[in-house]
């Protein structure tokens, strides 16, 4: 283990509770981050919250320069919600779908962004079309290619599907969604914070990321990227003070930056916890975190491929920090519980999460999902196979 691992660990208080492997579900957060949210709390105590909000007004408004820095725009581009479920869900409700039209995305998609295409589809009369996965199991560019057709208003792509390591190749199809001028939004929930994301080099017009996964931030956090040449043609499905000013009687007028996909009250001191994040994971380096990460989760899948019954259930030639597998006899559910009582952290992927992958590949009972993070270690992942082999032979 490198210095600079044993500082990121000193710096992580759970990594002296917990071998923490659900950092898909939400990573342990740095010491820096806790403490400049518990100290907003506090001064929001002492002298106010609204105070509070004004004392550490340019840290506030740091976090949109954090967050563009990251993923290369520009901060009117950006709205910092309460979770990427919401910064979707904005995004793609402001879209006007039409009778007729189509949204296309991939089997790998997540349960709340289908049950919105349903909703949405049901509503107007614009049907959904799920693209064919590759021989690999990314979804396939060529079929994509062969989709596109008049009807196609949108692309929307999960670019690391929650259920395993699969990395969508997002780039490729902005390239697609480019070429035939349709609107491209991308899910980087799973991806944003183990992955260098260039929204430019992907060419996505929308992108929605959460806090606490990859980023470690803390839960309750969000943001949505809109590029600023279609801002004006999203309309928000709510507006409120915030997003919108009451110019008169009978008028409104909506932001003309990102913002217009926010509200007005929100918890200020989680968006500073969030940013706290995002420097700390900048300073690090994203393609050194990317790098460490894959290596880490190649180790554990090659040492889980070793253990009688298990079997890696991982799709795609580039694999990511969420590592999954089943255990030939056992339910997922009864594994996790097992780990949990040798303190470590894993969740379990049910089957309607990402309903279409699973029932393609048959995995009903779900599988156990492992994700590890750049904090993690080769000793950890050994513990690891250790406990789970004694679980599967004892
Ligand atoms: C976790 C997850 C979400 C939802 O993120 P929230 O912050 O809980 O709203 C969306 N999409 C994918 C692919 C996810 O894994």
């Amino acid at each position: 283990m490198t210095l600079e691992i044993e500082r990121l660990r000193r710096e992580t208080p759970g990594c002296r509770e917990v071998i923490h492997f659900n950092n898909a579900g939400a990573s342990l957060m740095p010491e820096p981050v806790v403490n400049a949210i518990i100290s907003h709390l506090r001064r929001e105590a002492e002298i106010g919250g609204y105070e509070a909000a004004a004392e550490s007004f340019e840290t506030i408004e740091g976090v949109y320069d954090s967050i563009a820095s990251l993923i290369g725009c520009t901060r009117d581009e950006i709205a910092v919600v309460e979770n990427a479920t919401r910064a979707w869900d904005m995004a793609f409700y402001s879209i006007p779908f039409r009778s007729g039209d189509t949204i296309l995305t991939s089997e790998c998609e997540y349960a709340s962004n289908f049950i919105a295409y349903l909703q949405v589809c049901k509503r107007t009369g614009a049907t959904v079309r799920v693209i064919p996965a590759d021989e690999y199991g990314a979804i396939s560019v060529e079929a994509l290619k062969d989709a596109m057709d008049e009807s196609v208003k949108l692309i929307s792509l999960t670019h690391v599907p929650t259920n395993g390591g699969l990395v969508n190749p997002a780039a490729e199809v902005g390239r697609v969604a480019r070429d035939a001028g349709v609107l491209f939004l991308l899910d980087a929930c799973q991806s944003m914070g183990q992955i260098p994301i260039d929204v430019r080099e992907i060419d996505c017009h929308m992108l929605s990321a959460t806090g606490r996964k990859y980023l470690r931030g803390p839960r309750g956090t969000g943001f949505l990227y809109v590029r600023k040449d279609i801002l004006p043609r999203l309309e928000p499905p709510f507006l409120d003070l915030h997003a919108a000013t009451w110019s008169g009687p009978d008028r409104f007028a909506v932001r003309a930056d990102a913002r217009r996909f926010e509200n007005w009250e929100t918890n200020y001191a989680t968006k500073i916890g969030l940013g706290v994040a995002i420097e700390y994971a900048t300073a690090l380096g994203l393609e050194r975190i990317w790098e460490r990460i894959g290596r880490l989760a190649d180790d554990l899948r090659s040492r889980l491929a070793l253990l009688p019954g298990v079997t890696v259930r991982d799709l795609g030639v580039i694999r990511c920090g969420i590592v999954s597998f089943s255990v030939e006899g056992k339910k997922p559910e009864d594994i996790k519980k097992r780990l949990d009582q040798a303190r470590i952290n894993v969740s379990v992927s049910p089957m309607r999460y990402t309903l279409l992958d699973m029932e393609r590949r048959g995995l009903s009972a779900g599988v156990v999902r492992a994700s590890v993070h750049y904090y993690n270690t080769e000793e950890e992942i050994g513990r690891f196979t250790y406990e789970l082999e004694r679980i599967i032979c004892l």
